[in-house]
């Protein structure tokens, strides 16, 4: 039974969805058995670590839903959980390697090893370390030391098989004549990933490695390492690779992948979080892929984890989003929005009245929106009128050559011409009476109206743009907004100045 997992990134940049994918296998697989799930900071590569994607990484898996029980933040029994403040840790067990002469000292240098290498590859043959330090005396050993020769640590790999579980790809072989000698302990006295994964996962005492099959070569040398340490396996779930629409390698060059982008968009974290558990992972035959996480939890299993490469479909992610979006708390969605149309200069302020205006807003547009930035695109049409612009344009054109159109904008403008009428509460008579006054209906009467309060020959429904014109009128925006009355009364002028409305 897993127990405990483990999520293991590396701050080197922000949570690739591939990533994210493995942490919320792991997390599902510790909420499915009541285990315990770590976090640890993989960042032995200084040159590329940097805390600032540490923090990122935490504050999105947190976005994603995700919680762990151990780790940087908040502490645990097998601290610290940050690999670079392990050193001494890897130190104290490559040294106890070295005594019992499962390690080695080894003195070559990085450039003779990089010659043999480019040779072997020259020459057309695999290179592996050809274990010249191996067998050094420890007298020789001694003295090297003492003239502070730089050397590094290399397992002393045995030979045969390297057998191993994986609950993905089934029982794993290799024979370790393959593998050469891997290094541990770097000469700055730095962990190799290899060796403080090892370390790290059997001293936290992790049940389950569950993680992507890009490492699954590195298991068997990892699987060296446990033994040459005397400790036990824990067994492996290698998950498939994660591929773009072209089936190649999800990279950047497939868009932005990570998951602070999909934050940006407005994808809700719900919806990236069902997703993610169907790239590799599929519901029975008879449940739906639409999953709370309540069902994701109980349904959950290594049974229907696929070897096979999953793609990564950003038209399925936003149909995902779109069904959430929908179902999620209009207050959610308002504050997301308002911070959009904050950052294009369209909402100052935002008071309740205004918080109230663009749940309306959100509201009429939501039905055509994949991902919440996209209201920063749909919105300004609202405070875009140009009527002059307008009646130039071709499908408006077209509705105006509709018979009756002119008489129905007329109309319209006439019944909005009421001082005391109040738009919003009286629109369906407002309508009715353009209808009878213009003896036109269905098509022939709502494409007018709509041209001429909008400007446009297409969009929100119009039960839904009436309110947000009149509403948006009386509030105090950085730009204005036109009600009904100035919309239409600016689209009949540009009629008449086009000779669009025909003198009887
Ligand atoms: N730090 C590694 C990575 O980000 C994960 C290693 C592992 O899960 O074993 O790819």
């Amino acid at each position: 039974m897993p127990n405990r997992l483990r999520f293991a990134p590396s701050p080197t940049g922000e949570l690739h969805v591939g990533n994210a994918r493995t942490a919320v296998f792991n997390w599902l697989f510790a909420k499915k058995y009541g285990g315990t799930l770590v976090l640890r900071i993989e960042d032995t590569d200084q040159a590329r670590s940097d805390s600032r994607f540490e923090d990122l990484i935490c504050r999105n898996l947190k976005w994603l839903g995700l919680d762990w029980q151990e780790g940087p933040d908040c502490g645990g029994p097998f601290g610290p959980y940050r690999q670079s403040s392990r050193t001494a840790i890897y130190a104290r067990h490559a040294l106890s390697l070295l005594e019992k002469g499962a390690a080695y000292r080894c003195f070559c240098s990085e450039e003779e090893l990089g010659r043999q290498a480019r040779e072997a590859r020259q020459a057309g043959v695999t290179w592996k370390y050809p274990g010249t330090c191996r067998n050094l005396s420890a007298s020789v050993v001694a003295q090297r030391l003492q003239d502070s020769h730089p050397s590094v640590i290399r397992l002393r790999v045995r030979s045969g098989k390297v057998v191993f579980q994986d609950l993905v790809h089934g029982e794993m072989k290799f024979d370790s004549a393959v593998l050469g000698d891997p290094i541990l302990v770097r000469s700055n006295g730095m962990p190799t990933y290899n060796y403080a994964v090892v370390v790290d996962d059997g001293s936290m005492k992790i049940s389950h490695v569950v993680r992507g099959d890009d490492h699954l070569s590195n298991t068997p040398r990892q699987v060296l390492i446990y033994e040459a340490l005397g400790w036990p396996l824990p067994v492996f779930a290698h998950l498939s690779t994660i591929l773009g629409p072209d089936r190649t390698r999800l990279s950047k060059r497939h868009g932005a992948t990570s998951l602070q982008h999909f934050l940006d968009l407005g994808i809700l974290p719900e919806a990236l979080l069902n997703y993610l558990t169907l790239l590799g992972w599929a519901p029975g035959e008879d449940q739906d892929e639409i999953l709370s996480l309540e069902e994701l939890v109980a349904s959950f299993g290594i049974e229907r984890v696929s070897k096979s490469a999953a793609v990564f479909d950003v038209h399925k992610l936003y149909f995902f989003n779109r069904h959430y979006l929908k179902e999620c708390e209009p207050s959610r969605a308002v504050e997301w929005a308002s911070a959009y149309l904050r950052r294009e200069g369209l909402l100052e302020e935002v008071n309740s009245a205004v918080r109230q205006w663009v749940g309306l807003v959100v509201e009429a547009f939501l039905p055509g929106l994949d991902h919440l930035s996209q209201i920063s695109q749909k919105a300004p049409q609202l405070w875009s009128f140009e009527a002059e612009k307008a009646v130039r344009d071709e499908g408006v054109r077209q509705v105006l050559s509709l018979p009756g159109a002119a008489r129905v904008v007329d109309e319209l403008r006439n019944q909005l011409s009421h001082e005391e009428c109040d738009v919003v509460r009286e629109w369906s008579s407002i309508v009715r009476s353009v209808k009878a006054a213009s003896g036109q209906k269905g098509r022939k009467l709502f494409h007018p109206i709509r041209v001429a309060l909008t400007g446009k020959d297409s969009g929100p429904e119009l039960d839904k743009l009436v309110p947000i014109f009149e509403g948006g009128s009386q509030l105090e925006l950085p730009h204005r907004i036109k009600d009904c009355r100035a919309r239409v009364d600016e689209f009949y002028s540009a009629m008449l100045s086009q000779g669009l409305i025909p003198t009887v």
